[in-house]
């Protein structure tokens, strides 16, 4: 494509953001399977060396593959924002967001976030970083108040940390109020935005400074590999500083993944359209279901966080969850009559995947601890796929 050509669409920078064309002409990029790249003279290998000359020099540090999948994903994050950012392709969500950590944060700071987190980042914050001298502090971000309560209090917080929607509740946090709120007091804010993928919600529109995702689930599509991008606005601290701890760290992703998730992000606007159109369908089936005690879709005017969704996604997203009244053992059931529908942990696939946290993530969790979060025992999460709706609802019906 004509890097001048200008696109209108999300789906057409899905599509062609972040490609360059081949050498060899190869309609899409190759899997470069090359640990290390060579240099014509010992001359260019120190102008590689010194940043005099752009080019690759060892995969860890990166290659065309993994270039195209960074270039795609920041077009797409700042689709239609005139901004430009810089992404670091990771080996997965988590070492994304070490790497973030490790950067924005040093002994004797403390890193503020909400209860409801992705199992690996609350353990990231919770056990790894407080032998390191960095501390949680956990608020109920709904709740700007008690959010500008504890920075104006606690001047060692110098990171605010969102995941929106987060998993596993599905909660949402209003971004561009935290955000204001954040600068006031003069706090670096970073995003996980996993759940809601670019298509759905920008967090840079609400000018955070680091978005997270787990490329493993939606921007991937196809549960084909896991891996994770580190977005930053600030450029030039994104091309030293953050690279060179990259690098150090060796979170690298490799070049088969990057081959898949860049296909994969080919679809992402299709992908989310039908996702999104099945959810509230799926949603609003579950709603009048008498085996179901509640459902916890962002979609629904029920839902707590309904306005905060409405306002920053674009559609409240393919993930939801449900309460079985039979409790634990009403859904150990429900989770093995499923037919169609897969019995998994994992999101973002295009097939349907629903978990029973209390016999699975959550089974080691004492019961008192976890009803506090809301996952309770008869608490079904699902990713609601793009099969034809009806299959979904009659492998659901079928089920309960
Ligand atoms: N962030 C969120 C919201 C997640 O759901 C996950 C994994 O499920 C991660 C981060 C971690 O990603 P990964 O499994 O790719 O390391």
């Amino acid at each position: 494509m004509d890097k001048d050509f200008p696109l209108t669409g999300f789906s057409s920078a899905a599509i062609h953001a972040g490609h360059t064309q081949d050498p060899n002409y190869a309609h899409l990029v190759p899997i470069y399977a090359s640990s290390t790249y060579v240099f014509d003279n010992a001359e260019q290998g120190m102008r590689r060396f010194s940043g005099k000359e752009d080019g690759f020099i060892y995969s860890r540090w990166g290659n065309p593959t993994l270039h195209e999948a960074e270039q795609k994903i920041a077009a797409l994050e700042t689709f239609g924002l005139g901004i430009e950012v810089k992404g670091i392709l990771h080996s997965s969500g988590m070492s994304a967001i070490s790497t973030l950590m490790l950067h924005a944060l040093k002994a004797g700071d403390k890193v503020l976030s909400h209860f409801s987190l992705y199992g690996g980042t609350e353990e990231l914050i919770h056990k790894v970083l407080p032998p390191l001298g960095i501390e949680p502090v956990i608020v109920d971000l709904r709740d700007l108040n008690k959010a500008e309560d504890a920075m104006k209090n606690d001047p060692a917080i110098r990171l605010l940390y969102i995941e929106t929607p987060a998993n596993p509740t599905i909660q949402c946090v209003d971004i561009e109020e935290l955000t204001k709120l954040a600068r006031q007091y003069g706090l670096l804010v970073a995003c996980d935005n996993t759940f809601a993928t670019p298509y759905l919600q920008q967090p840079f529109k609400y000018d955070v400074d680091f978005i997270v995702h787990s490329t493993t689930k939606f921007l991937n599509g196809h549960g084909t590999a896991i891996g994770g991008i580190l977005l930053g606005k600030d450029i030039e601290a994104m091309s030293t500083k953050v690279t060179k701890l990259h690098r150090m760290l060796g979170g690298n992703s490799n070049s088969f993944d990057a081959f898949l998730l860049i296909n994969g992000m080919k679809t992402l606007e299709v992908r989310m359209e039908r996702h999104c159109h099945n959810a509230v369908e799926v949603a609003n089936f579950l709603e009048q279901h008498p085996a179901i005690a509640r459902v916890n879709y962002t979609g629904l005017s029920s839902h707590p966080d309904f306005h905060t969704a409405l306002k920053q996604m674009r559609h409240p997203g393919a993930m939801l969850s449900f309460e079985l009244k039979e409790g634990l053992q009403g859904g150990i059931s429900f989770m093995n009559k499923l037919k169609m529908c897969i019995r998994t942990v994992s999101l973002g696939t295009c097939d349907s995947l629903l978990s029973h946290p209390a016999s699975m993530t959550h089974y080691g969790v004492p019961k008192e601890q976890r009803e506090k979060y809301g996952i309770t025992d008869g608490l079904i999460r699902m990713n609601v796929g793009i099969e034809n709706v009806q299959d979904i609802i009659n492998d659901l019906t079928q089920a309960l």
